[in-house]
Formats: structure tokens, sequence, C-alpha cells
């Protein structure tokens, strides 16, 4: 089966359609930092206005765990989506309770409004089968018909995501269409060569990765925190960086699999270790195989790729024909270890192969950094999920809605 799309939701005038987005945008101090998640949301939302429905957008926003906590409330994201539409968007303080309630019927056709982060009720991300179908079918009673829109949560087995869509008539909105468009794309018969670029932060959950990509790329460079891993199953010391120490092994594993395949990993010959971990450490260059001698020894933390390596990476990248990364290269938040991401960046931005940049904080940073959204050919709003689309695995929240 394909995905069914909004088309076969049929006449949706004077309906109210439920709208899973992924509003989940850093914030600041209550402000906005990137809107790019919200921007990719509005195609679908206007075209069901347009249709004549009423819109009820849900989503979660960072990890409340279950509680309510004012510093991952949606009304930023909200407010931010009325002024992107032009128009007025209700906002309800609650996700199923009474203002959620009172916002949902007050709304006509036409109308947008907001419910408060999923994530505020411990049902959306209960791992109990029963708790999810419970809390789904309390959101599901606010709509005649469910769009799901979320592509950064696809790879999750969550109520808003997964049983939503079994409780009402569903279909994938545009973002998920574009962005399985995007990903087929490198899934199926990629132009040659392939780079793979890979950082960030969250490194057990990225090494998974590289085993399923092994296969199917012709380079794969290792920048972020996960480089460390990879320096440290070198035999190389990397002081006070960031480490798995128990992959070291699946590591060792991946680079023997790689020489087997013949699949170049291209691993950073300098790095940039700081003092300690902030906006204003003092740092130093040091050679992969010198992290310790830095003025800082054993205290140092490898905080960004060197100048070096970031050239290499370039050239890798500008000499492919296809390249996706995902995951910073360094600490980019703070502006001394923003260079490896920058070079990275302007190196996607300057090569002519097709280019796709995945991640939610990859996606911030290259925004951060000035780059403009069509400097590349995709920037995908989701980081995990494209991951694991391009592992090959199933995703919940495609298969439920008709995806195989
Ligand atoms: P994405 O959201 O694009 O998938 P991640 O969430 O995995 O990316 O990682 C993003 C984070 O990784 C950024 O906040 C960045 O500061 C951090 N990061 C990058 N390099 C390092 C490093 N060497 N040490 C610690 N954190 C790092
Ligand atoms: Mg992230």
């Amino acid at each position: 089966m394909t995905l069914r799309t909004i088309e076969s939701l049929g006449e949706l005038a004077g309906k109210r359609v439920l709208v899973r987005c992924d509003l989940n945008v850093p914030l600041s101090d209550g402000f906005i930092t990137d809107d790019g998640r919200i921007r990719a949301s509005l195609p679908t939302i206007r075209e069901l206005i347009a249709a004549g429905a009423s819109v009820v957008v849900i989503s979660h926003l960072g990890r409340p765990k279950g509680e309510v906590q004012a510093e991952f409330s949606l009304a930023p994201a909200a407010h931010r989506l009325g002024e992107l539409l032009g128009n007025d968007v209700a906002f309800a303080r609650d996700t199923v309770g009474e203002s959620a309630q009172q916002t949902v019927e007050a709304l006509q056709p036409g109308q947008v409004a907001v419910l408060e982060n999923l994530r505020f009720n411990p049902e959306e991300t209960s791992k109990t089968d029963a708790e999810r179908e419970a809390f789904a079918r309390r959101l599901a009673a606010f709509g005649d018909a469910f769009v799901s829109d979320g592509f950064g949560v696809v790879h999750r087995k969550q109520a808003s995501v997964f049983e939503l869509a079994a409780a009402l008539p569903s279909a994938a909105g545009r973002l998920i269409e574009r962005e399985l468009a995007v990903l087929e794309r490198l899934t199926e018969r990629p132009e040659r060569p392939y780079a793979v670029v890979l950082g960030g932060s969250k490194v057990a959950d990225k090494l998974g990765v590289i085993e399923h990509l092994l296969p199917r790329v012709d380079s794969l460079l290792i920048g972020g925190g996960m480089l460390f891993t990879f320096l440290a199953a070198q035999g190389h010391r990397v002081a006070s960086s960031l480490l798995e120490a128990d992959q070291l092994e699946t590591v060792r594993g991946y680079l023997a699999e790689a020489e087997r395949l013949g699949v170049e990993v291209v691993l950073p010959s300098d790095v940039v270790v700081a003092s300690r971990f902030a906006a204003d450490a003092q740092s130093e260059i040091a050679a992969s195989d010198a992290i310790e001698e830095t003025s800082f020894g054993t205290a140092g933390i490898g905080l960004d790729i060197g100048p070096e390596t970031a050239e290499r990476f370039a050239d890798v990248i500008e000499a492919a024909r296809t390249v996706f990364w995902n995951g910073p290269m360094g600490v980019f938040e703070f502006e001394r270890f923003a260079e490896g991401t920058r070079v990275v960046a302007g190196a996607l931005a300057s090569a002519s192969g097709f280019t796709v940049v995945g991640g939610g904080d990859s996606a911030a940073a290259v925004r951060a950094l000035g780059f403009a959204d069509d400097d590349f050919s995709h920037i995908s709003t989701g980081g995990g999920a494209s991951l694991e689309f391009l592992e090959g695995q199933r995703l919940p929240g495609l298969e439920a809605l008709g995806w195989q």
C-alpha cells in the first residue's frame, strides 16, 4: 500500500480536521530561535483552510516528561503560527481538558486552533498500548479526520502519531509527502559518489545508523560528538571529550566492515579542544592523536573539528553527487566552535549535487550561520526520522498511513 494523502479524505468543507504538526522549535528565554518547523507546517494547514475545514493543530515541544512545565508551552509556537498565517490562531491551555474542549467547539470553518503540548500528558508517550489508545480516542473526539504531518516524529510509536491515525479517517500531510520524496531519492539508486556526513551529540542513537549506511554509501564523514568514540576506537586518548566507552568494539567493527566494503571513512585529523564547556572557554587546535597534549591536558574537551579536517570534509562533499548531512560538526551554539559546521554547510551549499540536511539542530545551525533554505536541495525537519528511514527501518507513523 502507498501513503494515503489528503485527497483520500474526500470533501473537507465544514469538517474539523486534527493535524499533527511538529512545532518542536528551539526556544531561548521564550523566544523562537528558528521557526523552520512552523513554516514547514504551513502548506498543509493553508490547504485545509482553503478547503473550508477548521483546523486543530496538535504537537509536542521538548521533553516535559508527562508534566505541565511552562517552559515547554506551545504558546510561543501558536503565536508565531498566527503571524505566519496572517490570522488569529486560538490557543488552548490544555491538551484534552476543558480549555481544549471549549477552544475546539468555538472553531469556525477556516479557523485554526493549537492545543497545548501533547507531552504534558504521560499517555502520549506511554509504553502501555491501552494508555496511548485511550489518549488517542480523547484527541480523536476533537475532529472528523486526522492529517499526520509531523515528519520529525513518524519514527515514534506515540498516541498522536500511531494510535490516532487508526482512530479517525487519516492521511499524510504535504510535509510528510515532500520529505518522503526526498528520502526515496537518497535510498533508491542515489547518484554517486554518495557521501554521508554525521555529527551531533546523540551518539548512541546515531552509531547504529552507520551499520546500515555502510553498504549504501561511498564516503562516511564523522564529526561532532561521535568522532571521539571513533578516535578512541583507534587507540587515541580523547581527554574529557564526549565518549561512548561501551561502543568501542562496535565502532571497531564498523571500521573493519567499511574497509571490507571499500567505503571511505573520513575521520578528523585535527580537532578544536576547549578548556571547558563554555562559550568563552580557551581553545587550542590539536592533532587527533594528541588531544591530551594541549595545555588543558586531560581536562580538555573537543568541541569542533579542526580546520584541516573541515577542508578535507569540504573537498569530499563538493566532489559528491549526493550528500546527506545530519548532526552539527561541533558545538555551533558557541561562536568559537561553529567553524567546522560553517565550513561543512558552505560546502553543501556550493556543491552541485543533491544535498540534504537532516536534523532539528542541524537545520537550526545552518540557518543560524546565515545560510538560506534554498542553498540546499532540501532541509529535512526530522533528524531521527530521516536516519531511520535511510536505515531501511519501518516507521510506525508512516505504516499507520498506509506506507509499506
Ligand atoms: P540533530 O538535531 O541535527 O539530529 P543532535 O541532536 O544529534 O543533532 O546534536 C546536536 C548537538 O550536538 C548540538 O547542540 C551541538 O552543540 C552538539 N555537539 C556537536 N559536537 C559536539 C561535541 N564535540 N561535543 C558535544 N556536543 C556536540
Ligand atoms: Mg537534536
